[in-house]
């Protein structure tokens, strides 16, 4: 249920709702609003009724049903876009942000020359994976905490934010002591457990679509996380498998405009994993910023003949300042900046 309160409400009307929300059994989620500030009373749906009768409360304009199976990640529990902030820069603006980096931290010299080239870009946040979520228990499973201290390094270097995925609730603790976005992988996108524990944490959270995950299902997984807490949920669409081999997977450009309308999360496009080869990137990330992406995570490596893992999908450091370039001005004709 929604609670709306008048926009001449006092903060001890609003106090007074929450508590009447909680000595209910609910959850209270207030969202703070330009005009009138607004309650997400979530929980048990059983007890709507009871919820109904806080209409009567000074200060409450209506209390109006939730119709959408997730609630926080709505809409219509927040028409306005959400923003998260990680040290200067800014998800969800109208700035465009792109995640940049390679698939495994490998060695220092390796994250550190993809730091400085990812920077010089102008790409906002390194990312690199130290912890892999890989299909062979004989690939490279990754650098573990030597490799967040490696990202750290690079941060130290060159003022980027880092964000590094997490595949186990065991590895919070150590992954959030370093990085400043935590991601959960498509393979973990219904792990209920571990949402549920990194929506205890204080640091935004990356959320990528599961390869065989529907919309609908991908907004429960966002809730699961919001209604623990954490309001910085960051959502990234990967591709999804369909009957075509051509590509590693489809890359599913409607979920961008579909989401926009569903949600006040921000939206990321992932070019890289959706379509598994290089030469791909650069058409799939301009048509994700055509389509009103927030954002793009993009793979790069200084040699990606070298990778240990996602070579054949990582641009080169000058392919990927070119692409930069580019992307500038089809983010213009987008109303957006980069
Ligand atoms: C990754 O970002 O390196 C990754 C493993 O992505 P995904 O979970 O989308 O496959
Ligand atoms: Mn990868």
């Amino acid at each position: 249920m929604i609670i709306v309160m008048s926009p001449r409400a006092t903060a001890a009307q609003l106090q007074h709702v929450i508590e009447r929300i909680e000595a209910l059994g609910y959850h209270a989620h207030v969202i703070h609003g330009s005009e009138r500030n607004v309650v997400g009373a979530v929980g048990d749906e059983r007890g709507k009724f009871q919820l109904q009768s806080l209409e009567s409360l000074p200060g409450v304009d209506s209390v109006v049903p939730i119709l959408k199976p997730y609630k926080l990640a709505s809409k219509e529990v927040k028409a306005e876009k959400s923003i998260i902030t990680v040290g200067h820069v800014k998800i969800g603006g109208p700035r465009l942000v792109v995640m940049a980096g390679p698939c495994s931290v490998e060695s220092r010299e390796q994250v550190m020359e993809t730091a400085e080239v990812v920077k010089r870009a102008g790409a906002q946040i390194l990312r690199g994976g130290a912890y892999k979520p890989r299909t062979s228990p004989y690939s490279f499973q990754g650098m573990e905490e030597e490799g967040l201290k490696l990202l750290a390094e690079a941060r130290e270097a060159t003022g980027l934010p880092i964000i590094t995925e997490v595949m186990n609730p065991r590895e919070i603790e150590i992954i959030e002591r370093y990085t400043d976005i935590i991601q959960i992988g498509a393979r973990n996108v219904q792990n209920f457990s571990l949402l549920k524990e990194v929506g205890q944490c204080r640091k935004p959270i990356f959320l990528k679509r599961g390869m065989s995950t529907t919309i609908s299902e991908f907004l429960l997984s966002a809730e699961y996380i919001l209604s623990q807490g954490n309001r910085d949920v960051i959502l990234c669409e990967r591709g999804i498998r369909t009957f075509e081999t051509a590509t590693r997977n489809t890359l599913d450009l409607s979920a961008i405009p579909v989401l926009q309308g569903e949600t006040h999360l921000p939206v990321v496009v992932d070019p890289s994993h959706a379509t598994g080869h290089w030469r791909l990137v650069p058409p799939m990330a301009k048509a994700a910023v055509a389509a009103g992406a927030d954002g793009l995570m993009i793979e790069v490596h200084p040699h990606p003949e070298e990778a240990l893992s996602d070579g054949p999908q990582a641009l080169k450091p000058e392919r990927f300042i070119h692409l930069m370039e580019e992307l500038r001005r089809f983010a213009e004709v987008a109303g957006r900046t980069l």
